[in-house]
């Protein structure tokens, strides 16, 4: 029998909030039996290089990508970009306003938090991060540093968290522009794990109608924090629209708790015609 191909198209490494290298995010794949795997860090693409390098070597096939924040009137929601290489481009040129954003806001939630009482400074918090995307998780690990809390999540609940005491926006594309910016980069913009959305049954149908307009080409129906019929009903929604129905586990290293690589909370499974339903998107 052949070999069952284990795929993940979701993994975070130290190039954004992850705590694994590339590399070594490449070495944990390959412990995991993962054969397809796609590196998605938060809006940077530095990490790609390197885990391309190990992937060849480990016979991996990587695929590059990103996950952006972005906006649908209301609704927030975070968007996987597949296949978005290294390179200069449409959107990849628009990567460093993004992380620019993110300095701004990191900067606003410290003063937040200093006004709160906490002592902490934009050293602390880039002592925290390995690369260029700096976010909410490495302050919270900062936070962790000086004894607040005991680990990441816990900074999360009341004071970092969408909504917490000390949160801020940040600047986001609107999801349209997302997608037009993805596809014009040779790319292929998929919501990811939709159950942030937190919308009601007719709100998701109208974003996936509108999103699926504006050229979106899938839909993470496979992700831990989606209940086992969730991810069958959301490839039902996918397919039916034309789209690819994905999955990876949102792995983040040690900074998320309980996510393995190639089995997420444990009990995911991403079929590997995952892979392909992607990549007949790419052409569209
Ligand atoms: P940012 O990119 O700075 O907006 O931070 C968002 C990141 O924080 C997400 O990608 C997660 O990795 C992490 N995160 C968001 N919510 C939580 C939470 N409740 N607990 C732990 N980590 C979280
Ligand atoms: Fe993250
Ligand atoms: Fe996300
Ligand atoms: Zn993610």
């Amino acid at each position: 029998m052949a070999k069952r191909r284990i795929v993940d198209l979701h993994l975070h490494s130290s190039a954004s909030d992850g705590t694994d290298s590339p590399k070594e995010l490449v070495a944990v794949a390959e412990r995991a039996g993962v054969t397809t795997m796609a590196l998605m860090d938060h809006d940077v693409l530095d990490g790609v290089e390197d885990a391309r390098t190990a992937a060849i070597a480990a016979g991996i096939t990587l695929i590059s990508g990103t996950e952006l924040s972005v906006q649908h009137g209301d609704a927030k929601m975070h968007m996987l970009v597949y296949f978005l290489e290294p390179t200069a481009g449409p959107l990849q040129d628009k990567l460093g306003w993004l992380r620019q954003g993110r300095n701004e806001r990191n900067l606003a939630i410290i003063e937040n938090l200093n006004r709160a009482g906490y002592t902490i400074t934009i050293d602390d918090v880039r002592a925290k991060a390995a690369g260029r995307s700096i976010g909410r998780p490495h302050i919270a690990d900062a936070l962790v540093e000086r004894g607040y809390f005991d680990h990441r999540d816990a900074a999360f609940v009341d004071l970092l968290g969408d909504g917490g005491t000390v949160y801020v926006e940040r600047e986001r594309f609107k999801a349209e522009e997302a997608i037009e910016l993805a596809r014009t980069s040779g790319a292929v913009p998929v919501i990811a794990h939709p159950y942030t959305i937190r919308a009601g049954h007719q709100e998701y149908t109208r974003i996936f109608k509108d999103l699926t307009n504006a050229g979106l080409g899938g839909i993470e129906a496979h992700h831990s924090a989606h209940a086992p019929e969730l991810r069958i009903r959301l490839t039902e929604i996918a397919h039916a629209l034309g789209l690819a129905a994905t999955g990876g586990s949102d792995y983040h290293g040690a900074g998320k708790r309980d996510y393995g690589v190639g089995v997420g909370k444990g009990d995911l499974r991403v079929p590997p015609s995952a892979v392909d339903e992607l990549e007949a998107q790419r052409g569209q």
